[in-house]
């Protein structure tokens, strides 16, 4: 290490992680309870599980041979000599928690949502951070092709209520484990076909999970991929009856929507429904949340055969989006002059905050300029003077720093005001 003094460039966040500070975390916060207060609505709950998780988990889940195991994971060796990860997706850990402490037992189905940070070791782009957060909703022990529309039509809800527009809801079935293998087996002999026109990984992926293929975004590649088999060829009578499910109550929802083939989700663990919420960006299509029901992860894990379904959205690329607009803050600045009078500060600035209105003490002790000078710098919407007058006669002043106005009287009434809405 070095013993010179740490520069800037060092103490910089880590490359690709970002703070999200005061003046931009209001809308975050106006979107969080947004969103919080709709899945209420909808019967979730919070799930919050930790941050790290064993490697073996996502390996397992997300799929050995997904671009986000392979390349993506945030993976180390604790002390205790345990391959640990930064999650890189929440539901696996969902679904580990559902078997560990077996809340399947309380009855199904089970929604749970969450809010919080992901990791994923992916080159650093405009919008695309390693560390990000996403909003994940999980619904476990329902089939009903109802409830797959349900968590569309929400989707499609949050979207509105928060002001994003021009979006397009795609959906697919990427069938099941009956009838994807030879649907796979078809991709891999076009592929094969046509092998000297793609790339290196997604020839590689041709052999061990040609789906991927799907996932490739190199430009000859995805040009290759439109003239491939389609997935609605091959769908079981089982995974066919559940799509038309699916549209029929899209349809009763009054979900638009479109039906695209290729959309295969980049993840291993989906069966049946798979969709994405998109958006046209400077000509590029890029994706505002996505999901699918993953039928068999649980019983993967050695836990009770419980379908699930749910959806994860990108906070970071949805807040660049929301046309939210967080209520201003509102603040009382207490000015005083005096021994005696800095005291009745200290004790206004309590009864105001129990009151419930923000409040700040003038510490520095200058005079009565610089005071409102500075309240007037933070942005306080009044001023409450405290002089040796006002202390002496128990009356306060209270200016209005918009409109000028000044308002003298109690300490309670002065309060009552403030608290009275508008
Ligand atoms: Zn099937
Ligand atoms: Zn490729």
């Amino acid at each position: 290490m070095s013993s010179e003094r740490s520069s800037v460039k060092e103490l910089a966040a880590v490359k690709g992680t970002h703070d999200i500070l005061p003046g931009e975390v209001e809308v975050w916060q106006a979107v969080e309870a947004s969103v919080v207060g709709m899945f209420g609505r909808y019967g979730y709950r919070e799930l919050r599980a930790p941050v790290i998780e064993h490697t073996e988990l996502f390996e397992k889940s997300t799929g050995e041979t997904t671009d986000v195991v392979q390349k993506e994971m945030y993976t180390f060796i604790d002390k205790g000599g345990r391959s640990i990860t930064l999650r890189p997706e929440y539901t696996p850990s969902v679904a580990r928690a559902i078997v560990e402490h077996r809340l399947d037992l309380l009855g199904t189905p089970m929604r749970y949502f969450y809010i919080g940070p992901m990791f994923r070791y992916d080159k650093p782009q405009k919008g695309r951070y390693r560390q990000f957060h996403q909003i994940d909703i999980e619904v476990f022990g329902e089939k009903d092709p109802a409830i797959d529309a349900e968590i569309i039509e929400m989707a499609d809800s949050m979207l509105v209520s928060l002001g994003v527009t021009g979006t397009e809801t795609l959906v697919n079935s990427v069938g099941c484990r009956a009838c994807r293998p030879a649907f796979s087996q078809a991709l891999r002999e076009a592929a094969g076909g046509v092998k000297d026109g793609l790339c290196g990984d997604c020839r590689r992926k041709m052999e061990t999970n040609p789906l991927r293929i799907f996932d490739c975004k190199v430009e000859a590649c995805r040009e290759q991929a439109k003239v491939f088999p389609q997935i609605t060829g091959f769908l079981c009578p089982e995974c066919r009856d559940h799509f038309a499910g699916v549209r029929r109550y899209l349809d009763l929802y009054g979900v638009a929507y479109r039906v695209e083939p290729n959309l295969v989700r980049g993840l291993d663990y989906y069966t049946k429904t798979a969709f994405e919420v998109v958006r046209l960006d400077a000509g590029q299509q890029n994706a505002v949340l996505g999901g699918g029901r993953y039928d068999d992860m649980m019983k993967d894990f050695g836990g009770p055969d419980v379908c699930g379904i749910g959806f994860a959205c990108g906070l970071e690329r949805l807040i660049a989006l929301v046309s939210v607009k967080p209520s201003p803050r509102r603040f009382v600045y207490v000015v005083h002059s005096g021994e005696a009078a800095r005291a009745k500060a200290v004790e206004l600035a309590r009864i105001f905050r129990r009151g419930g209105v923000e409040t700040l003490v003038e510490f520095a002790g200058r005079g009565f300029k610089s005071q409102f000078g500075r309240a007037a710098k933070l942005g306080a919407a009044w001023v409450l003077v405290v002089g040796e007058d006002e202390v002496a006669k128990g009356e306060f002043l209270l200016k209005d720093m918009a409109t000028g106005t000044q308002t003298s009287g109690k300490a309670e009434d002065l309060l009552s005001s403030l608290q009275r809405p508008g």
